[in-house]
């Protein structure tokens, strides 16, 4: 009684003969519901020994007649605790996009006024880079969606830009129309990114320089949670970019999911 699944694939020989193959994939998707069950359990039983480490180094970092070769080892290893605590909440909103349903939330979100208010969190991150921000909103439509998802990729691909920009970039975000779409971009003339990498972007953990991209603190797992929360919204997300020129990210959002 056990339920398959097929991947079928059907093909046309001249004008009327058809060949439908049918591929039995059932053991590669119960293993893939095994593989997002694992990394669940694992993240959230990961959570509370993080929560008490980083309250430990908290107290210890706190004393004022502390060795200061401790002192550094105790802020390596917050650091580290940081990075760790962030990856395992990007695992969990990972895999609550990939449980959810097509059917996501759908409150109206007034795309002007949050895309104000991340990019002012933007600017406060953007501080100590000292690139040239923009924001240009050519559009007011909103969007029927959940707003923390979105908040998260649109943060993601901002703070990409300004990481992947030498000092003193030019970055510019956009929320315009395009025909029935309405099209969220952000815009650098950062590192840019060779063509042959551009496909595997969305990829979990997927770098194109792992040592860089550690360095600037990320999780490895942004893009992967902007293509997720893009399925979630059935619309895409479109990357072009050259090396050493920079890259464009573009969310593009279905006419289904815009309110006028
Ligand atoms: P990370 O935490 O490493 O930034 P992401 O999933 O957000 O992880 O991005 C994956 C990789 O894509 C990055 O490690 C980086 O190599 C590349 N990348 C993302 N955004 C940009 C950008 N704006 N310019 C150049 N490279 C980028």
């Amino acid at each position: 009684n056990e339920e398959r699944y097929f991947q079928c694939k059907l093909t046309r020989f001249g004008q009327n003969d058809r060949l439908l193959v049918a591929y039995d994939v059932t053991r590669l998707h119960n293993l893939e519901l095994m593989r997002k069950d694992f990394v669940d359990n694992v993240s959230h039983e990961l959570r509370t020994p993080l929560t008490v480490l980083s309250g430990y180094l908290e107290t210890y970092m706190d004393q004022d007649d502390l060795n200061p070769r401790w002192r550094r080892g105790f802020e390596q290893m917050r650091q580290q605790t940081t990075r760790m605590t962030n990856i395992v909440k990007d695992l969990l909103l990972l895999s609550r996009l990939e449980n959810s349903s097509a059917q996501t939330e759908r409150k109206v979100i007034d795309m002007p006024y949050l895309l104000n208010k991340i990019f002012d969190d933007a600017q406060a991150y953007n501080a100590e880079f000292k690139h040239e921000l923009n924001l240009e909103i050519e559009s007011f439509r909103s969007i029927l969606g959940a707003e923390q998802e979105l908040t998260s990729a649109f943060t993601n691909l901002i703070t990409n830009a300004i990481k992947y920009t030498p000092k003193g970039g030019i970055i510019r975000v956009r929320w315009f129309d395009d025909g029935d779409d309405c099209c969220f971009s952000v815009t650098d003339n950062g590192i840019g990114i060779e063509s042959h990498h551009i496909n595997r972007l969305t990829e979990r953990f997927y770098r194109v320089d792992s040592d860089r991209s550690r360095d600037t603190g990320g999780t490895g797992l942004g893009l992967a949670i902007v293509k997720h929360v893009m399925l979630q919204h059935e619309g895409r997300l479109e990357i072009s970019s050259k090396r050493e020129q920079g890259s464009t990210f573009l969310c593009r959002f279905p006419k289904e999911r815009l309110v006028e």
